[in-house]
């Protein structure tokens, strides 16, 4: 399990390992062209619980440097999703570095998708992928309209005092 603060520093976002799983299997080595695809959630108590990364679909357009999503597919696996109990909640995709940074493009795309998406929070999760272990080898920021904020790690001192409190 891997966990992040949100902005307001009191709630949290979860990777379920199922979800870790899948983006690990993404993460960019040798040549393999940039990957991509979306992040659902279940909500509790105003934590996001990330259970499942979806993988790549065959639409997709995929290369070393680049990454289209095909939008039709993107929007009828969130309402497949939705059927399933799960929230769309963002996207993720790879970079070919070690420690991944949104690109100028990530943050004018991550705006732009926000502001078209319907969302279930009032944010918007974006996961890009380096070629390292997580946790340097993973960004997790929140776009929240006007800025993709990049979100700290929870540490495991402060992950078991707050399962205590
Ligand atoms: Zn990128």
């Amino acid at each position: 399990m891997l966990s992040y603060w949100l902005p307001d520093r009191v709630h949290q976002v979860h990777f379920t390992p199922e979800a870790l799983h899948t983006l690990t299997a993404f993460q960019q080595v040798s040549n393999d062209p940039e990957a991509g695809g979306q992040l659902f959630a279940r909500f509790c108590n105003g934590n996001a619980m990330v259970m499942k990364a979806t993988s790549p679909k065959a639409a997709d357009r995929r290369s070393k440097f680049g990454f289209r999503q095909n939008k039709t597919a993107a929007q009828a696996e969130i309402l497949e999703e939705y059927e399933n109990g799960l929230h769309f909640i963002g996207d993720w995709h790879s970079h070919p570095e070690p420690t991944p940074h949104p690109s100028g493009l990530d943050r004018a795309s991550s705006r732009s998708v926000f502001k078209k998406s319907k969302k279930d929070i009032g944010a918007f999760l974006v996961v890009i992928l380096g070629t390292s272990p997580f946790p340097s080898g993973i960004f997790v920021g929140m776009e929240d309209g006007d800025k993709l904020v990049e979100l700290t790690p929870v540490t495991r001192q402060q992950h078991d005092s707050y399962l205590i409190t």
